[in-house]
Formats: C-alpha cells, structure tokens, sequence
C-alpha cells in the first residue's frame, strides 16, 4: 500500500482543505470539541453543518449522487475525514442514523423505504437511531424479548429497549424484534423501521454522571407498523442486524471528536509542573509517545480496514482491535488531561476551567465508549476466535428454541 497522496489524491485534498478552512474553524483546544450543551442548539448546529456538507458534496461521499451522496471513493472519504478532524465541527448526532441505520435501509428495505428516507437522512434533515438492546439482550443481542405479532396487514410491537442514544429527538429508528419464540435466537428475529414519534413509543430519558441524558428507555406498547415497514424477509432479522452491527464496529472503531495527542501537546505546553511548562517534563513526554505510537498503530489499522473496503471487501474482524485501543487510549488521555490541570482539571464549569472541562467529559464518556457497539471482552472474543483461531466461547443456548432456553428472571 502506498501512504502518499497520488496527483488525484493530492488536488481532492487542497480542495477539501479550501473548502474547511472557508466554511468552518480550525480547533486548537480540547476545548474547542466539546459541543454546546443546549440540546435545540446542538441539533441546529449540527444539522446546519450537515445540510452545508451535502450540498458541497461532502456528506456520504462514497454514496451515489442520485442518493445525495458525494459520488466519490473511498479514499476522497478517508481525506476528507483526517482534514475535517482538524477543524471544531458539530455532527456527532449523525454517526448512528448515516453510518448504521441508513446503509440497513439501503441494503434491506423495500424501493419506497429508500426513496423516502436516504437523501433526508444525508442532508441532516431527519435524524435516526438503533433499537437493538434491551436489559435481557446486550452483548448477547439476539437474546432479545421485545415482540411483534403479526396482525392482518400490520404487526404489533410490544416491548422494552434501553441505551439507546438519541431517542429522544430521532425521527426514525430501525428496530429488531422477536417475531416467532419457537425457533432458536437467532432464527426467530425481524428487523422494522419505526416512526419515532408514534404515540405508542415512549422515550424516557437515562440520565448520566456527566449531568445529560443522551440515551434513553424506549417502551412500545401496542405500537403498530406496516408490514411494508420490514427490513428483510421475517425471521431473517439476524442477518439484517450484522449489517448494521458490521457497521457499527466500523464506524465506533474510527471515531473523532475527542482530544487526542495533538491537543494534548498543546495542553502540555500551556500547563505548568513546578513552574516549568509541562512538555519539558519527561514523564509527560514519555506518556504522549505512546499515545502517539498507538494513534499509528490505530491509523495504518485503519488503512488495513480501508484497503479492503476500497476493492470490495467487507470489513474484517481486525476494527475490532481498533475498538479496543482506541476506547482504552480515549479514556486514558482524558485521565492524564485532567490530572495534568491539576484541581482544574476536574472542575466542569466552562466559566473557570481553561480547558472547560473538556477532559473531564472525554474520561467521562470513555467509560460508555468502551461499553458501546461491543465491550472490551466481546471484543476481545472476536479477536480471539476470527482473528487468531482461537476455540469458540461457549455458547449454551445456540440451538436451543428461545422460549426453551434457560433465562433469568
Ligand atoms: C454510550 C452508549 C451508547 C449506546 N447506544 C446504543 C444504541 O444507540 N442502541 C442500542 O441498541 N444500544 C446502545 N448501547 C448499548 C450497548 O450496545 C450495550 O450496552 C452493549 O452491547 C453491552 O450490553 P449490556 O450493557 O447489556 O451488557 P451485558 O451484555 O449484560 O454485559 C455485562 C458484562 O458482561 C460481559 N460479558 C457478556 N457476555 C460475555 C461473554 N460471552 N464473554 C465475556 N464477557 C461477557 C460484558 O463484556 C460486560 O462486561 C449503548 C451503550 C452505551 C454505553
């Protein structure tokens, strides 16, 4: 693989770099990440940078034209991501909806579904989110118990999720549930899109330590949707959700918008130990290293991941390990941050932390970070059995019907 810009390359990424540096700011800070805590002024920021995105071409840029999307490659994706991450932009509430719930759309559901939601979706106009776990199905998904029963034309949800992040000003949601209990877990699945604001769904807000409430307990009672509604065939609801959860490992594994080592250089430069600025110090230095040597191993991963993708491949197991370094590094360098602000570093209020308190929110939501889209220890599994051909975890109740399978109460 050849790691520098051909001719092509290089001109997409002048023109990506004019366009930013016109339309957005470039950040500095860890402070500068941090989004602003009114939700309303979020979701406007937020959707107004996607809409600004779309029209130049810069939103899903490897999605079709005739989709909204940019028409471009893999690599005019892989550009524009490393350029944008250089500059303090909103967009975070997106990553579920365009990176999972969209392309499950795309691949599963029927003409109509696609006409109707992908181009909203891309432009920022409507916001989705993923409705897979629930207190009895986390890590082990197909556990779930949420059930729909068909009933004439339509089908009858009832049921719980919990976490799940943004339900409370998502318009659309894809939603897996239990549509026939005699057939082992894995087989007895069927993957909907649901219309968020339906009055049988009610969200309830989770609150978090940080002090918001960005996931939510969904709860449908009696909630009806079309069967037009299904994404996929019944019962191949498994099959429909490793799409999104391929997805979701991908997407997780090469997040942004956290501080990372050049913030913290920056941090290390204006904080002083004993008098003298804290990049002098040999232990700081020493400790940027290895968070920079791992944002290498995390890059050229990556690249792996990308190569496969640019030739048609599905993405392997290895984003996998991507998770795992990156949830570990995210939450460590939020740690050495805040202790690097000395009492600073753990007061929250933007009005006398210099940094506001960004680090203290990174170490914070690091710790959701290495809980969401695969824990560390399911991740760890995957490495273990399709990466390195490790014997397979065991797994009691595979073949079991569900309604036969032992369960808690
Ligand atoms: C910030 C955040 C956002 C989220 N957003 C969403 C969302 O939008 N939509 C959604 O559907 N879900 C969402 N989730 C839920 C997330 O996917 C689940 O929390 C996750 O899959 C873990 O499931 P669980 O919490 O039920 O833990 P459990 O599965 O109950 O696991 C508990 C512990 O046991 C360990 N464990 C379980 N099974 C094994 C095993 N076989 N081997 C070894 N260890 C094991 C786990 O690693 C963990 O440490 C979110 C979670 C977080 C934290």
């Amino acid at each position: 693989m050849d790691f520098n810009d051909t001719a092509e390359e290089a001109a997409y990424r002048k023109q990506v770099r004019a366009w930013l540096d016109k339309n957005a700011t470039r950040k500095e800070n860890a402070k500068d990440i941090a989004p602003p805590k009114d939700l309303k002024e979020m979701i406007a920021q937020s959707k107004a940078w996607q809409a600004k995105k779309a029209d130049a071409g810069y939103a899903c840029i490897t999605w079709p034209k005739e989709w909204g999307g940019g028409g471009g490659t893999t690599i005019n994706n892989v550009i524009y991501g490393q350029e944008e991450s250089k500059y303090a932009v909103p967009g975070g509430i997106f990553a579920i909806g365009l990176g999972m719930c969209i392309p499950t759309v795309m691949s599963w559901g029927p003409d109509e579904a696609k006409e109707r939601f992908v181009r909203p979706a891309v432009r920022g106009d409507e916001i989705w989110c993923q409705l897979f776990s629930e207190p009895a199905g986390g890590s082990d998904v197909a556990g779930l118990r949420t059930k729909a029963e068909k009933d004439g034309d339509d089908w009858v949800i009832n049921g719980q999720k919990v976490w799940t992040s943004g339900a409370h000003f998502c318009d659309y949601g894809i939603l897996l549930t239990r549509t026939d209990p005699n057939v082992p877990k894995h087989k007895g699945l069927t993957m909907f899109w649901i219309d968020m604001k339906d009055p049988a769904v009610e969200v309830r807000p989770i609150k978090q330590m940080s002090g918001g409430a960005e996931f939510n307990e969904v709860f449908f009672t009696n909630l009806r949707v079309k069967d037009s509604q299904r994404l996929g065939k019944v019962g191949d609801g498994w099959k429909v959700a490793l799409t999104t959860l391929m997805n979701e490992r991908l997407a997780v594994g090469g997040s942004q918008g956290n501080a990372d080592t050049d913030e913290l250089i920056s941090l290390a430069r204006n904080t002083d130990i004993a008098g003298e600025p804290a990049i002098r110090h040999g232990g700081v230095r020493e400790r940027i290293a290895d968070w920079y040597v791992q944002a290498q191993g995390l890059k050229f991963t990556r690249f792996r991941t990308l190569t496969a993708l640019s030739k048609g491949e599905t993405p392997g197991p290895e984003s996998s390990i991507s998770k795992i370094v990156a949830a570990k590094k995210m939450q460590d360098l939020g740690s050495f941050g805040m202790d690097l602000q000395d009492m600073g570093g753990v007061i929250r209020d933007r009005k006398i932390s210099p940094e506001e308190g960004a680090y203290t929110e990174q170490w914070i939501g690091a710790a959701g970070y290495r809980i969401a889209g695969g824990t560390d220890e399911i991740l760890r599994n995957i490495v273990a059995e399709r990466v390195l051909g490790l014997p397979q975890d065991i797994r009691v109740d595979k073949d079991l019907p569900f309604n036969q399978a032992p369960k808690g109460k």
